[in-house]
C-alpha cells in the first residue's frame, strides 16, 4: 500500500518529484492512464426516445382515429376516409418529429450549457504553478491544495497546513476530518489520513500532494460505476403543465364523449363520430405546450449563458423572475476584485502612498510626513520601516507574480501585496517556511512561520484584518525600538484604520514577532488596499430598485469600508449591522429590520448568512444569495436562487443553483431580467396556444344546435393545432425582454405561470374573437352565395369552400394573435426590433394558406377549395378587432402598473 511507504519512495513510484512532472511526460502519462474522468454511465438512445413520441397517449389516440378510418374507408369506400386516415398518420409523424427535435435541442443546449462548468485543478509542473483542466491530471502530478477545492484525483500529501476534508461523497460522514502526513494504523486507502480523494472537498486550510490514482482508478471512481444514475426531478413547471394537461385531457375526453354520443345519435355514422371524438381530444389537449416550454426555457438560459450567467437547473430560470431581494457579497461582484496598495501607515505616525496602477506598472512610495518631520526626512528615517512590513506581508502568501511575463496566482488581496514590496524593493531575502496558520473568513487572518537563511531563530509574519490581529499584540514598532502597547497607541491606531476605511480601503493589520504563536505579536503597520467598483454596477443597482428588487450587501469586510463602497455603487443604506450585532439581535427583532429596512451587513461569517436567507424567506420574501466560499454553501441552498461565483470553490459551485461566470453583479440583474421575461413568453406562448382551441370548438358544438353544414373537419383542426400554430408559438417563447420589464414588481411567488389571466386571455377573450371570426367567414360566405339557412344538402365543392373560410378565419386570427401577444404589456407599436421566428412562422402559414387555396392536392388532404378572392374580405375584420381589443386591454393593464406601489 503506497501511502504507508515513506514519500521518498512514493515518488519513486510514480516517477515523479515535489517539483512536478516535466511537461514532456504529460502526454505519454495521458496515453498510458487516459483522462482523469469517470465514463458516463448511461447515455440516452435518441432511437428509442424518438420512437417513445409515438406510443405515448395523446400520438396513440390519433393513430387509433387513423386506423378507424381506415376500417371506414374499408366499409363505405369513396368518402375520402382512405385520405383522412393517411393524413392523420402524417400528423402523428409530424407531430412525433417536432417534439422530438425540440426536446433534442432542449438536451443539446443543456450539455453544452453544462461543458461551460469546467473543472480545473491546480497543479505544479517543472517546477511551475499552472491551473489545467481536471481531465488533464496524471498520476505523479503534484496537486496543490486550497481551502474550497474539490480534490481531482486521488493523492498523497507531502504538504498539509491546517487542512481538512470532507469526504462525504464518499463515506457519507460530512464531519470534516483532518488530514496531515501520517497514515495512521490505516489498513486501506479511504482511511489513511495522509491521502485526499478525487470528489472529496477541502473545507479548510491548504497543502501539497502527489497524484497516485486518476479516473476510475480513484475511490470515487469505483463507487460511481457502482451506483446507477439519479432520477431526475420534476420542475414545477413541469408539474405546473402536467397538471394542467391533465385537466384539460379530462375535459377533452368529456367533451369528446359527449360529441361522439351527439354525433353518433345524429346519424353522423359512428365511425365518423368516434375519428372525430377522438381527433377532437387530440387537439384540445396542449400536448405540445411543455416540449416548447421546456425549449424556451433553455434558450433562456443559453441567452442567460451568453450573459454570463450560468444557469444549472431549468426551474432558477423561473424563480429569477421572482426573485425580490438580491444578497451580494462585495468583493469581485460589486468592486473588481482588482487590488493595489494605495497607501500605508507605521505606528509612528507616518502615512505613505504609492503610485502605478494595476499590478505590473512602475511605481514609487512617497511619504505623506509624520509630526515634526518633513516628507523628506521621513523617507530616510521610516522607509527602511515601510520595507519590513512589506516584506512581511510578502513573505506571508500564497500568490505569485511573475513580473517580467506580467502573470499572476493567487488570491488578489495577495497579489496587491507582492506587487507593493516589488515597488519599495522590499525583498526578504532567503528563507524557508516552516508553517502556516491558514486564512479563513472566521478567523480573518493568516500568519507564516519562516526561517530566514542563516539565522538561527524564527519569525512569524501576520496579517489580517485589525481587530483580528491587534487584540494579539502587545507592543508597536518605533522608530528606536519596541514600544509597549497602550491605550493611546491602540486608540491611534484605531483612528487611522477608521479614517483609512471611511476612504473605502480594505485595511490589513501587519505584525510580526520573533519565534512562534500568535500572541504577544509587535504591531508594525497598516496597509490600505483599493478595490474599486466594477463599471456598469451602480446602473445595474439603480435597475434593481425601479424593479422593486433590494439589494443588500453582505460582506466579510470591515463596516466602514464596505459603507463607503455600498455608497459609491448606490446602494440604499438605513442600517449597517455588524456580525457582532447580529448575534446580538432576536429573530423577530431582526425579521423587523429586514422587513422595514435597507440593511448592510459587514464583519459577517458566511453562517450568518444562511440566517438571514432563512429570515427573508420567513418574510415571504424570494432571495437570490451570492457566496464563493466553502462555508457559504448552506446559504446557497437555502436561498431561493443560489448563485455560486465563477472563481468561488468547487463546493460553493455544487451548491448554487446559477453560476456567475464573470462574478459581476450587473449579470445577476441581466439574469433577473432574462427569469422574467421567460416567464412572461411562456405565458404568451401558452396564450396563443389555448386561443386557437375555441375556434375549434365553437363551431362544432354550433352545428349540433343550427342547422348549418360542419363548418371544420377533422383534418382541419389537426392543421392548425398540430401545424400553423407551432412555429409562431416558439417565436413567442423567444420573444426578447420587454420595455418596462424591469420596471414592474418581482413576479409573486405563488403567481402561477398558467394562471387566470393566461385562461382568460387565451379562452375568453382572443379565442372568442376567432370564434367569431370563423362563424362569420363561414356564414358570411354561406349566405353570400345564396345558401339558405337550414340546407344541409349542398354540394361537396360549395361545403369544401365554406369549411375554407372557417378555417382562414381561424387561422388569419392566430397571425393577428401572435403579433398583438409578442408583449404581455406594451403597445405592439412600441416594440423595438422583430422576431425572426415570429416571421418565419407567419411566413409559413401565409404559405400554407395558398397551399390551401390553390394546390389541388393539399385541396384534397385537407378538404379545402379554392374561394373566389371577393369573398376574401370577410377575413379582415376579426383579426382586427381582436387586436384592437387586446392592445386595449393591455393598455389598461400598462396603468395599472403605472400606479403601482409597492407594498
Ligand atoms: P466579501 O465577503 O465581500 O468577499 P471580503 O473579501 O472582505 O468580503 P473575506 O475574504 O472573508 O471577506 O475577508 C475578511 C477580512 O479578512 C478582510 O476584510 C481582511 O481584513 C481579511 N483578509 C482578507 N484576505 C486576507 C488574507 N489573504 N490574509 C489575511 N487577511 C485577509
Amino acid at each position: 500500500m503506497l501511502f504507508k511507504q515513506p514519500i521518498e519512495k512514493v515518488f519513486a513510484e510514480v516517477k515523479s518529484s515535489p517539483k512536478g512532472l516535466h511537461n514532456g511526460e504529460i502526454d505519454r502519462r495521458l496515453r498510458d492512464f487516459g483522462p482523469n474522468q469517470i465514463a458516463q454511465t448511461k447515455k440516452k438512445d435518441y432511437r428509442i426516445e424518438y420512437l417513445k413520441e409515438y406510443i405515448s397517449f395523446f400520438p396513440i389516440l390519433l393513430e387509433v382515429a387513423g386506423l378507424l378510418a381506415l376500417v371506414a374507408h374499408y366499409f363505405q369506400p369513396g368518402e375520402g376516409n382512405d385520405i383522412l386516415a393517411y393524413a392523420v398518420f402524417a400528423a402523428v409523424f409530424i407531430n412525433a418529429t417536432f417534439t422530438f427535435w425540440q426536446k433534442f435541442k432542449a438536451d443539446k443546449a443543456m450539455e453544452a450549457l453544462l461543458k461551460l462548468v469546467k473543472s480545473e485543478a491546480m497543479v505544479l509542473r517543472d517546477g511551475e504553478t499552472m491551473t489545467i483542466d481536471a481531465r488533464d491530471v496524471v498520476p505523479g502530478d503534484i496537486l496543490i491544495l486550497s481551502e474550497g477545492d474539490k480534490v481531482a484525483a486521488d493523492a498523497i500529501l507531502f504538504e498539509s497546513n491546517d487542512l481538512y476534508l470532507n469526504l462525504s461523497v464518499l463515506n457519507g460522514e460530512s464531519t470534516p476530518s483532518l488530514r496531515n502526513l501520517n497514515h495512521g494504523d490505516a489498513t486501506r486507502e479511504l482511511d489513511a489520513k495522509n491521502m485526499v480523494f478525487a470528489g472529496a472537498a477541502i473545507t479548510n486550510g491548504n497543502g501539497l500532494a502527489v497524484v497516485v490514482a486518476t479516473g476510475e482508478a480513484t475511490e470515487f471512481g469505483k463507487i460511481a460505476r457502482m451506483t446507477a444514475e439519479v432520477g431526475k426531478t420534476e420542475t414545477p413547471i413541469e408539474k405546473e403543465i402536467k397538471h394542467m394537461t391533465k385537466i384539460l385531457t379530462l375535459l377533452a375526453l368529456g367533451a369528446g364523449v359527449v360529441f361522439f354520443l351527439l354525433g353518433w345519435f345524429s346519424d353522423r355514422g359512428l365511425l365518423i363520430s368516434a375519428i372525430f371524438a377522438l381527433s377532437l381530444i387530440v387537439a384540445n389537449v396542449p400536448e405540445g405546450l411543455l416540449p416548447t416550454i421546456t425549449l424556451s426555457l433553455s434558450l433562456a438560459s443559453q441567452r442567460m449563458a451568453r450573459r454570463q450567467a450560468l444557469i444549472k437547473n431549468l426551474n432558477s430560470v423561473e424563480t429569477l423572475g421572482s426573485a425580490t431581494v438580491i444578497c451580494s457579497d462585495k468583493t469581485g461582484t460589486l468592486t473588481q476584485n482588482e487590488m493595489t496598495v494605495q497607501t500605508a501607515w507605521l505606528p509612528n505616525g507616518c502615512g505613505c502612498s504609492v503610485t502605478g496602477k494595476g499590478y505590473y506598472e512602475d511605481g514609487e512610495w512617497q511619504f505623506t510626513g509624520e509630526p515634526g518631520r518633513s516628507p523628506h526626512e521621513s523617507k530616510s528615517t521610516t522607509f527602511p520601516s515601510l520595507q519590513r512590513v512589506l516584506q512581511l506581508a510578502a513573505i506571508n502568501t500564497h500568490a505569485q507574480v511573475d513580473f517580467k511575463a506580467k502573470t499572476s496566482f493567487g488570491d488578489p488581496t495577495e497579489i496587491a501585496l507582492l506587487v507593493a514590496a516589488q515597488k519599495a524593493q522590499a525583498e526578504f531575502g532567503d528563507w524557508e517556511k516552516v508553517k502556516e496558520y491558514a486564512f479563513s473568513s472566521e478567523r480573518k487572518m493568516m500568519s507564516t512561520l519562516v526561517k530566514p537563511a542563516g539565522e538561527y531563530k524564527e519569525s512569524l509574519a501576520v496579517k489580517g484584518a485589525l481587530e483580528a490581529v491587534l487584540p494579539l499584540c502587545n507592543h508597536w514598532q518605533g522608530d528606536s525600538g519596541l514600544q509597549p502597547l497602550d491605550s493611546d497607541k491602540i486608540a491611534e491606531i484605531n483612528r487611522q484604520n477608521e479614517k483609512m476605511a471611511a476612504q473605502a480601503y480594505r485595511v490589513l493589520a501587519i505584525a510580526t514577532k520573533v519565534g512562534d504563536g500568535e500572541n504577544d505579536l509587535v504591531f508594525v503597520g497598516l496597509l490600505g488596499l483599493m478595490d474599486p467598483p466594477r463599471n456598469g454596477v451602480k446602473e445595474a443597482v439603480a435597475q434593481c430598485y425601479s424593479a422593486h428588487i433590494r439589494v443588500m450587501m453582505i460582506t466579510g469586510d470591515n463596516p466602514i469600508t464596505a459603507r463607503a463602497i455600498g455608497e459609491k455603487v448606490g446602494l440604499k443604506i438605513d442600517e449597517v449591522l455588524t456580525g457582532h450585532d447580529l448575534d446580538h439581535l432576536g429573530d423577530d427583532q431582526l425579521r423587523g429590520k429586514l422587513r422595514d429596512k435597507h440593511l448592510l451587513f459587514a464583519r459577517m461569517a458566511s453562517a450568518q448568512k444562511l440566517r438571514i436567507a432563512q429570515l427573508l424567506q420567513d418574510n415571504g420574501e424570494v432571495v437570490a444569495m451570492t457566496g464563493d466560499g466553502v462555508n457559504d454553501s448552506p446559504a446557497l441552498k437555502k436561498a431561493d436562487i443560489g448563485i455560486a461565483m465563477g472563481s468561488g470553490t468547487d463546493v460553493a459551485k455544487e451548491s448554487g443553483d446559477m453560476i456567475l461566470l464573470d462574478d459581476n453583479f450587473k449579470s445577476i440583474v441581466a439574469a433577473v431580467e432574462e427569469g422574467r421575461t421567460v416567464y412572461f413568453n411562456i405565458k404568451k406562448l401558452t396564450t396563443y396556444i389555448l386561443s386557437s382551441n375555441v375556434p375549434e370548438i365553437v363551431p362544432y358544438i354550433l352545428s349540433f344546435f343550427l342547422k348549418i353544414p360542419l363548418p371544420l373537419s377533422v383534418i382541419q383542426i389537426l392543421l392548425i393545432d398540430l401545424g400553423t400554430d407551432q412555429l409562431p408559438g416558439l417565436g413567442l417563447g423567444s420573444e426578447k425582454p420587454e420595455k418596462h420589464i424591469m420596471k414592474r414588481p418581482p413576479v409573486g411567488k405563488d403567481e402561477k405561470i398558467l394562471d387566470r389571466e393566461v385562461f382568460k386571455r387565451g379562452y375568453f377573450m382572443n379565442g372568442m374573437f376567432e370564434a367569431g371570426a370563423a362563424m362569420f367567414a363561414f356564414l358570411g360566405f354561406l349566405f353570400l352565395t345564396g345558401w339558405e339557412y337550414g340546407n344541409l344538402d349542398i354540394s361537396d365543392e360549395y361545403h369544401r369552400q365554406a369549411m375554407t373560410m372557417t378555417l382562414l378565419g381561424a387561422i388569419t386570427c392566430q397571425m393577428a394573435n401572435v403579433f398583438t401577444l409578442r408583449s404581455w404589456e406594451d403597445s405592439l407599436w412600441n416594440l423595438q426590433g422583430t422576431n425572426k421566428m415570429i416571421w418565419f412562422g407567419v411566413g409559413t402559414e401565409v404559405f400554407f394558406v395558398l397551399l390551401i387555396l390553390y394546390a389541388p392536392p393539399v385541396q384534397t388532404v385537407f378538404n379545402t377549395a379554392t374561394v373566389p378572392l371577393e369573398y376574401l374580405w370577410l377575413l379582415i375584420p376579426f383579426p382586427i378587432l381582436l387586436l384592437l381589443n387586446h392592445e386595449w386591454y393591455k393598455k389598461r393593464q400598462r396603468e395599472k402598473w403605472a400606479n403601482y406601489v409597492p407594498a
